[in-house]
């Protein structure tokens, strides 16, 4: 007999969260506080979603996604988790780039990035200024037409070695290009740049085995290999419940943390929506993928400091069509010391790089491996410039693709940034089609990464609180 994951499950509960990426995670956790009974349902072995880790022989941990994060997630996490979890939070001081046009180390924060555009760049103090005053008073209820291309051009015409300089963080940060809105870029910018960059000491395991033990303080019901196959609705277009692993379990809410497109095609089915609401969410864009290469030294083994983040590129000028193409150019290194896991006492190495679905699903098996391998191969003789005897440190070396992140969050096309700006507003939109029905994800850029996440988790929790205890029954 396969064994029961929903043994001892509940048949009805005030909310089902369908995934526990951190926007999953926050709202389940939000909701068990405010008093009521939740599931929370994962179909991986694992919670956290992209907010992930592996584990290799030889005890070597690698995170997925710990790369950094704005200052705001200290405040979140003290406020919507624990103390423990933001005290945990800290600074990454050594940001770092290297390509044809200039090498430079930063804090990454307005002073410093001021300094920089001024004394490295020429750029007028004055323009400076106002640019950082403009990008900082950006938010969502401004001009949407203006692109981050046109800002750009704005401030800095015929700069791309500035452009570079302010775009290529934030690419890397959540896929974003030049055709976006600005205010996608301006607000996750002015974020980065309010105290510079974060990461979490203890590693992603520890944070989410923090989490999880407040979820459980909560009384959330956790579930882990619980693949949700449909969610319920009824005649009256209100939802009803989940099927999950194949029994049916009652809710009188659905916070969904798959990625959108699913949500709306596969777990709910397009006929329970209105026609122009599934034109407008099918033309949904979905955000890029990534490829990462993991590399850990032997134990014992380590480098001298190379900084914390590094942005290196071979390629001249901010090009997304280089950052995204199989033939890699740009690379984004995060150096992992021992401080990040102190009582472990290991060097790891982690490369990213933005990456199409297409250009690694349509591979056939032979040519997958050895796309992987060419990749290892090309990553390593990048990392031998800062590192010079990586080959003979190395220990364990191993490769991801969007195969591989589409696999363990089965978001389509391994999306790692959710959905391009204009699915924010079908997500809003969701429970306005199906009473009962909300999607909390990574979505529209400024709604992902580790923050974007967890501050949208939020944001549906307290909607999902006003459609369970309507005003009028508070007292
Ligand atoms: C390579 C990479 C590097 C990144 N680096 C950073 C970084 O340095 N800083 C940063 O802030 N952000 C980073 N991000 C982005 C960040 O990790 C994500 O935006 C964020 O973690 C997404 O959270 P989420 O709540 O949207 O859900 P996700 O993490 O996408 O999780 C969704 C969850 O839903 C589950 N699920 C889906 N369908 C079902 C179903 N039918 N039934 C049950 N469960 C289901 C999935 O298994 C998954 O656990 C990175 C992402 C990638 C891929």
């Amino acid at each position: 007999m396969p064994k029961d994951f929903l043994k001892g499950a509940r048949d009805f509960y005030d909310v089902v969260v369908i995934g526990s990426g951190l926007a999953g995670l926050t709202s389940a956790n939000m909701l068990a506080r405010a008093g009521y009974s939740v599931l929370l349902l994962e179909h991986h072995y694992q919670l956290g979603g992209l907010a992930t880790w592996f584990r290799r022989r030889n005890g070597h941990i690698f995170d997925i996604s710990l790369h950094g994060f704005p200052v705001g997630m200290i405040k979140s996490c003290r406020k919507y988790w624990n103390a423990e979890i933001a005290d945990s939070i800290v600074q990454l001081k050594g940001i770092r780039f290297e390509n044809p046009q200039f090498s430079l180390w930063t804090t990454f924060d307005r002073q410093d990035f001021t300094r920089i555009l001024i004394d490295k760049f020429g750029v007028a103090p004055d323009v400076v200024q106002s640019f950082f005053e403009t990008v900082r008073r950006m938010n969502f209820y401004d001009d949407q037409t203006m692109t981050t291309g046109e800002l750009f051009e704005r401030f800095f015409p015929g700069r791309d070695d500035v452009v570079r300089l302010l775009m290529e963080p934030i690419t890397y940060a959540n896929g974003s290009t030049l055709e976006d809105p600005a205010i996608t870029y301006g607000i996750v910018f002015s974020n980065f740049m309010s105290k510079g960059v974060f990461t979490f000491r203890g590693g992603t395991d520890g944070l989410i085995r923090k989490m999880r033990a407040e979820l459980e303080k909560n009384g959330v019901d956790i579930r882990i290999r619980c693949l949700v196959e449909k969610v319920e609705v009824g005649p009256d277009r209100r939802t009803t419940g989940v099927v999950v692993n194949g029994r049916r379990i009652g809710c009188r809410a659905v916070v969904s943390n798959a990625n959108l497109k699913q949500t709306i095609f596969e777990l709910v089915g397009e006929e329970h929506f209105d026609s122009s609401f599934v034109e407008e969410a099918r033309a949904v864009r979905l955000n890029n993928s990534s490829c990462q290469v993991y590399v850990a030294l032997k134990p014992g083994v380590g480098f001298d400091y190379v900084g914390d983040l590094l942005f290196h590129s071979e390629h001249r000028g901010f090009d997304i069509e280089a950052m995204l193409s199989r033939n890699i150019s740009s690379r984004t290194f995060s150096f992992y010391y021992p401080d990040i896991r102190p009582w472990r006492n290991r060097y790891l190495v982690v490369s990213s790089t933005n990456a199409r679905y297409d250009d690694w699903a349509r591979l056939s098996r032979e040519e997958y491996q050895a796309s992987k391998q060419e990749l290892i191969e090309s990553t390593l003789d990048c990392l031998e410039q800062y590192i010079p005897d990586i080959r003979q440190k190395a220990d364990h070396v191993e490769a991801a693709t969007p195969c591989t992140f589409k696999r363990y969050t089965r978001h389509w096309q391994g999306a790692s940034f959710g959905t391009k700006f204009e699915g924010l507003a079908v997500s809003k939109g969701l429970p306005e089609q199906i009473a009962g029905l909300f999607h909390a994800g990574s979505v529209g850029i400024i709604m992902s990464g580790w923050l974007g996440a967890v501050n949208y988790g939020v944001i549906v929790a307290n909607e999902v609180d006003k459609y369970l205890t309507p005003a009028a029954a508070r007292v």
